[in-house]
């Protein structure tokens, strides 16, 4: 699924017929269903694959076979390859059906507004972690004009604590992050495909451990509060371990996030304020093989693949 996420956050949104092949047919099955896919122009030019010397030739469809079923050739050398009639078809992602589904997944009312053309949809309103929020679906936030869509975009950018919705990756720049805008990718975990509704569920999480980590940013001494029981935890040594195992495994922060039980925003959050909530903070010792207090420390078995 990751590489439909990874299109649709493309300038180039399309699959051609053979890539849809390659998603086996429960994913088929869920595009087809869902109309999240529209057929666009077919292809008209092609490579060949056939004489292992690749070339791009036009197709020549014809359609006046004497058994009325039409085919498509490319010329090769001197004679001619036949391809594929599906290889030919073009799919390109409806970000309209997208939008919609998205919408109904986290229970919002009204309209959808396109706020930018093809680029920011407002999906509608509703109260998330105890406050009103906008939800935005933006495509391409990380492309070069990104920024110019929250800038530029007045409904976008004066909207108070919206949820922002994008496709693939999260974007680093601090303008995205600030005025209590919450960015977060459609892409961090599996909804689409499966039960819609953990795409609620786990936003609603993510929107309160980003409402915890403002207040833990704003009361950092712990000692302060007494024996009040301290809903977070961790440590700037814990982090930097988590880090170096990352590296030394060569993995993303997305796959780093994976194996402790977590996602990429959870911690990027723990490695800004070295806190995560108690739960989060367990689950990661426990995919670790340790112990919190080890990992406190820093300390799990180093862990061979
Ligand atoms: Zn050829």
């Amino acid at each position: 699924m990751l590489a439909f996420w990874i299109r649709a956050d493309l300038d180039e949104a399309a699959f051609r017929g053979d890539e849809l092949r390659g998603f086996g047919p429960a994913t088929l099955d869920l595009f087809k269903k869902e109309k999240l896919l529209k057929r666009g122009r077919d292809l008209q030019v092609v490579e060949c694959g056939d004489c292992g010397n690749p070339h791009l030739e036009d197709v020549d469809v014809i359609t006046d076979s004497p058994d009325g079923i039409p085919r498509a050739y490319i010329a090769c050398g001197a004679g001619r390859v036949s391809v594929r009639l599906d290889d030919l078809q073009v799919w390109a992602i409806d970000y309209d059906r997208l939008a919609r589904l998205t919408r109904s997944a986290l229970g919002l009312g009204g309209r959808i507004v396109q706020v930018a053309a093809d680029r920011v949809w407002l999906l509608g309103s509703a109260r998330l972690a105890n406050k009103t929020r906008d939800v935005f679906l933006v495509r391409g936030i990380g492309w070069p004009d990104g920024l110019q869509l929250l800038v530029g975009n007045a409904r976008l950018s004066t909207s108070p604590c919206p949820l922002i919705l994008c496709l693939n990756r999260v974007p680093d720049d601090a303008d995205w992050h600030g005025h209590e805008r919450v960015v977060m990718s459609l892409s961090e975990f599996d909804w689409l495909q499966c039960d819609r509704s953990t795409l609620l569920a786990r936003t609603t999480e993510i929107l309160r451990e980003h409402a915890g980590s403002l207040v833990d940013a704003e009361t950092p001494s712990e000692s302060e509060t007494g024996n009040k029981v301290s809903r977070s935890i961790g440590s700037a040594v814990a982090v930097n371990a988590l880090l170096a195992l990352k590296d030394k495994k060569g993995w993303t922060v997305e796959q780093l996030s994976i194996q402790i039980g977590t996602t990429a925003r959870t911690f990027q959050n723990f490695c800004k304020t070295s806190k995560v909530r108690n739960s989060v903070f367990r689950t990661m010792a426990e995919r670790l093989e340790t112990s919190p207090e080890e990992l406190l420390k820093g300390h799990f078995p180093d862990r061979q693949e």
